[in-house]
């Protein structure tokens, strides 16, 4: 696998646009890192690549809404230790690794993703799995980051036999985006490796966003898998200029389907710094969404969601009680509190 990493080297591959070429590396944006396979998917004659968009990066990150924060989940705030996340009562997300292959532009995790700190030590691991063990009511774990998958197979093996050993029904959600990044990382180890461990249910999350990004690599790794009998689940983001269009989310939805992948949830941009360019407004999401809903069948249909602002957890947006100000739409959550969402 090739990185290209810097701005030198992606202008002696592309012509990039003003946008693109006045990107500053500031606290707000991510690391620039694009695989090879994925830069090979771009069609370099057109500046709205969707795939181009999701990867390149461009100025209009270097700007902060006054209405956008780095934290918008709270997940500090809900953390048990700097990677153990417990905002559910049944469910905790840890942070494996602040590190992916490739970075998307759209990242909602950006307070954390690409600080280039590396994977949870050992002692990190075994502190997480106990709190979990020491925790009856948690059913479930989110390995999450950054990409799980950037830990080597050994570290993959000791993370998996850790959790099991102190929680061994834990159902374990592991998130990757590899599967669009860098498909051939799923090798016949990492599945072997995964079957060990798959007492209680481990889970695949993956992030697809452009039914451009369904290659024949990438089926091809899906079909590993789901042919070692993981179940795998996509959670696709919502994206200005990516794939906002109910035609293009029907196809994407549908195409993931076949493959044997369940579209869970389509997420609503959340309201993180310098991700306001990719925002759909939610008027216009929810127009999307009907649409899709009106022509995919109920299985490929996800669930349109949003992580409330202030931490104030995930809303099932199709289902949501929704009022609006004159700038604001006013969200009840799932635990009843109100959170106002920017019309723009
Ligand atoms: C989204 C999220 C979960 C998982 O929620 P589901 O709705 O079950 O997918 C768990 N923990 C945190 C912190 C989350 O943000
Ligand atoms: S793969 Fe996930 S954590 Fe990594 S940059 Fe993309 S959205 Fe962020």
């Amino acid at each position: 696998m090739k990185l290209i990493t810097s701005m030198e080297a992606l202008k002696s591959e592309l012509q990039l646009t003003e946008q693109e070429l006045c990107w500053k590396e500031d606290g707000l944006t991510v690391p620039l890192s694009i695989t090879d396979y994925y830069f090979n998917l771009i069609d370099k004659d057109d500046p709205n690549d969707p795939l181009r968009k999701q990867v390149v990066p461009s100025v209009l990150e270097n700007n902060a809404e006054v209405y956008e924060d780095m934290d918008p989940l709270e997940e500090v705030k809900h953390s048990i230790t700097s990677r153990l996340v417990h905002r559910y009562e049944n469910r905790v997300a840890f942070l494996v690794t602040d590190i992916c292959p490739m970075y998307c532009r759209h990242c909602f995790r950006r307070r954390f993703t690409g600080n280039m700190v590396g994977p949870a030590t050992e002692n990190q691991i075994i502190e997480a799995a106990k709190y979990v063990g020491s925790h009856p009511k948690i059913k479930e774990i989110l390995l999450t980051g950054g990409d799980v998958l950037t830990l080597s197979n050994n570290q993959i093996d000791f993370l998996l036999k850790t959790f099991r050993e102190y929680q061994p029904k834990l159902l374990i959600r592991l998130c990757t985006r590899y599967l669009t990044s860098y498909p051939d990382r799923i090798d016949e180890e990492l599945i072997s490796i995964l079957r060990k461990y798959d007492t209680a249910p481990i889970f695949i999350m993956v992030q697809f966003n452009h039914p451009k990004e369904l290659t024949d690599k990438s089926k091809a790794a899906i079909k590993k898998l789901t042919d070692a009998g993981f179940f795998i689940f996509d959670q696709t983001v919502l994206l200005k200029g990516v794939n906002d269009d109910p035609k293009i989310l029907s196809v994407l939805f549908e195409e993931l389907l076949l493959l044997k992948v369940k579209p869970y949830y389509l997420f609503q941009g959340d309201l993180v710094s310098g991700t306001s360019h990719f925002r759909v407004p939610l008027q216009e999401g929810l127009k999307i969404y009907k649409e899709v809903a009106n022509t995919v069948s109920g299985l490929a249909l996800p669930t349109y969601a949003l992580d409330l602002p202030h931490g104030a957890g995930k809303a099932s947006l199709g289902t949501a009680s929704i009022t609006e100000t004159p700038n604001y739409f006013i969200i009840t959550s799932p635990e009843g509190n109100t959170v106002s969402y920017p019309k723009q």
